[in-house]
């Protein structure tokens, strides 16, 4: 009877032996996944209440911190923190950084020519490149914004902005594309005709320039096609970068068609398919 009292005892504490490891193992096992799908910080960072650096910030994460990515937009991720607390961290603060497959997730620079004290070259009829590149800009970047990119502009009004502040504002934002608008002048009046896509890193920006460039077309000038070309803006960029010269400023015939509505929407619809070509093949 003792015995048979001994051995029932020893089965129950057997039984608890096992579930208490069996629920260790689980913890293990759980806390291991968990560490496991979090990901660390290589910098310090601060969090967002939303995608966007003017949304509140919620505080800061220290390097080597670890948090949960729960989803991503542009250059954003949508983190849980260990604290349980949810926001937004710029993904250049993580090792492995968001691929942007879609103009509706890409960050984009446009950068209007000019401005300012600087008013660019002139038409015969003594306008200012500047004016027109600025028009050029906006078109685009209403129709970039309505596909859902997110758009900066180096200027939207205009002020004078130097020329290595635009390369840095596309640098600050770890832009995917950056879109410089200018017109070309030829050393005399109506010497020069058409439109070209300049691009200076061949690694960085000439499929860029390619993919735009082949969607410039209907326009009703010559199209010279994409050349290398070194421009202080793409240059020192490094973001995939182009610059277009959209026709001669001192051409009448080009200034013509650098001054029609149906020529500034053409440009800038073509544009914007350009990128779209661009972005759903990286
Ligand atoms: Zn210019």
């Amino acid at each position: 009877m003792k015995d048979y009292k001994k051995i029932l005892l020893s089965r129950i504490d057997l039984k608890i032996l096992y579930l208490i490891i069996i629920i260790l193992f689980s913890i293990l096992t759980f806390r291991t996944v968990h560490y496991i799908r979090q990901v660390p910080l290589i910098n310090k960072a601060i969090i967002y209440q939303s995608y966007n650096t003017s949304s509140k910030n919620l505080g800061s994460l220290n390097m080597g911190d670890r948090v949960t990515v729960l989803s991503t937009k542009y250059h954003w991720k949508k983190v849980k923190t260990s604290e349980g607390e949810v926001g937004w961290i710029q993904d250049w603060n993580f090792q492995q950084q968001n691929k942007i497959t879609s103009l509706s997730d890409a960050t984009i620079v446009i950068d209007a020519g000019h401005g300012g004290s600087d008013s660019g070259a002139l038409s015969r009829t003594n306008k200012n490149e500047k004016t027109y590149t600025l028009i050029y800009a906006k078109k685009l970047a209403e129709r970039l914004r309505k596909a859902g990119a997110m758009v900066y502009m180096t200027r939207d009004d205009d002020s004078f902005v130097s020329l290595n502040s635009r390369p840095q504002l596309a640098e600050n934002l770890h832009a995917d594309a950056f879109i410089s608008i200018h017109f070309d002048s030829a050393p005399e009046n109506n010497m020069g005709s058409g439109y070209t896509t300049y691009y200076y890193h061949k690694k960085t920006s000439l499929r860029l320039a390619q993919d735009i460039n082949s969607k410039l077309k209907y326009l009703k000038l010559e199209n010279r096609g994409v050349e290398f070309g070194d421009f202080l803006v793409i240059r020192e960029n490094t973001v995939p970068a182009v610059l277009l010269e959209m026709g001669y400023i001192n051409s009448d015939r080009d200034f013509e068609r650098i001054t029609s509505t149906s020529y500034q929407d053409s440009v800038a619809d073509d544009i914007k398919q350009g990128l779209d070509t661009y972005f759903n093949q990286n």
